[in-house]
């Protein structure tokens, strides 16, 4: 008998290592990255597959004691968006199996995303091992926010949904979509919350965090006073253009600037576009732009700043709050799925309704003018995101793996195959 269990996670379009904060890499790698090497701790071996992007990306690499990442030759190898990746997963899936040949049979498979368990329905069946999936983002949710995805999106989804044996949602509001759109069986979705590394994210002396800032992130501008934070891709989704019409609506710091941190020379065209609008809202000279930071960057950042905001269409979780958050600084955010329930509304930060550049300044404006209110939030957040260590969110999700392992021991190590169609089959139908 084998000491340590062994996992397969399987998160198709996005490597753990992609540089977060950028594109098409945010809390899904971080939620990656951070699990496997929690589950790693809790003694189990992990292997992640990501499909190879870059020629020159090894093999296999190890990311840390227990962990090891394996680039798997699907599609040519340069960077793709998750829809066009979809054309390949049988490729990918056949890559997955030839290269676990190699080692231990697995005990169990964990996918991220859609397009990861596409593979996962299929790697279940020919391991005969039980399958979790996380979806971090749902495309019918996002129609939901006026953002179209192609039908073969929410079709493959619903195969995952109905072929996984759990589904693991961040929060009950994710849940209860699973079960209300897409039929889920309620039996097996689980929340289970994301985690947020608080040895990295928790509240230290802002005066230390503003002179090391000062130092590596000259253009910040610390000079001013505590500014308002955007962290995160810049994305038109993300809302971080509201900041910008915001900014001008700020009566009680009327020189406060905005910092908005994340994405790269990809973006240039997003990037133009908002200096084009802080320019017409008289705010150009108060508006910073930083390029995605390493994440040992952000604790100081947050608490460099007043206040966080995540004027988001939707988020399904949302770290960037709750890491700013534990970090001691409250968190202004729209009243919409995961920031509904990280934040506590006049306790943790604030939430806005009425998704209007207006409507953020009026909240915005509450805090930077309330200096004892907002330290008063800042150790309440502070406080409050204990709820989402990694040795709670680590345990809940190896209870719902627990769970999946003793079930499929009682029922026999054969299973009929939930979804026999090919995912060819499945593209074409959708159209
Ligand atoms: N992030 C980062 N550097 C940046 C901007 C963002 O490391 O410059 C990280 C951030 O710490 C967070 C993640 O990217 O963990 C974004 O996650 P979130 O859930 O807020 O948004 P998503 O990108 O998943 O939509």
């Amino acid at each position: 008998m084998r000491l340590r269990r062994r996992l397969a996670v399987i998160s198709t379009h996005t490597s753990p290592l992609a540089r977060a904060g950028t594109t098409k890499a945010g809390g899904m790698n971080v939620y990656v990255s951070d699990l496997t090497r929690h589950l790693a701790e809790a003694g189990w071996d992990v292997d992640v597959y990501t499909r190879r992007d870059r020629v020159d990306a090894p093999e296999m690499e190890h990311l840390g004691q227990g962990v090891r990442l394996f680039h798997v030759d699907a599609g040519p190898p340069v960077s793709l968006p998750p829809i066009e990746i979809a054309a390949h997963v049988s490729d990918f899936t056949t890559g997955v199996q030839k290269l676990a040949v190699q080692s231990e049979p697995y005990d169990l498979i964990h996918s991220h995303y859609w397009v990861a368990g596409l593979s996962g329905i299929e790697l279940s069946r020919q391991w005969q091992v039980p399958h979790a999936v996380m979806f971090h983002t749902l495309g019918a949710l996002k129609e939901v926010f006026q953002q179209p995805e192609p039908p073969f999106r929410i079709a493959g989804e619903r195969r995952v949904v109905a072929c996984a044996d759990a589904v693991i949602g961040a929060t009950s509001h994710e849940r209860a979509f699973l079960i209300g759109q897409y039929q889920a069986d309620a039996s097996r979705v689980q929340v289970v919350p994301c985690g947020v590394d608080l040895e990295m994210f928790h509240p230290a002396g802002v005066d230390q965090s503003r002179r090391r800032l000062a130092a590596s992130l000259p253009g910040l501008c610390l000079d001013d006073g505590p500014g308002i934070l955007f962290v995160g891709r810049l994305e038109q989704s993300k809302g971080a253009d509201l900041l910008v019409e915001a900014l001008p609506r700020i009566k009680s710091r009327p020189d406060t600037r905005l910092w908005i941190v994340g994405g790269d020379e990809r973006d240039h065209a997003e990037r133009a576009r908002l200096s084009t609008l802080a320019a017409d809202c008289g705010v150009a000279e108060r508006v910073r732009f930083v390029n995605a930071v390493e994440r040992t960057k952000l604790p100081d950042l947050y608490r460099a700043a007043a206040v966080c905001v995540v004027p988001s269409a939707y988020e399904s979780f949302g770290l960037v709050a709750v890491e700013a958050m534990a970090s001691g600084t409250p968190a202004v955010a729209t009243r919409v799925g995961g920031l509904a329930s990280t934040i506590t509304d006049g306790e943790t930060g604030l939430l806005v309704g009425d998704r209007q550049a207006p409507a953020f300044a009026a909240a915005i404006d509450r805090l930077l003018g309330d200096e004892p209110l907002r330290r008063q939030m800042g150790a309440a957040a502070a406080h409050q995101m204990s709820r989402y260590s990694w040795r709670s969110v680590t345990r809940s999700i190896l209870d719902v793996y627990e769970e999946l392992l003793s079930d499929r021991a009682n029922s026999g190590s054969q299973r009929e195959p939930c979804c026999p169609d090919s995912v060819e089959s499945l593209l074409v139908a959708a159209g």
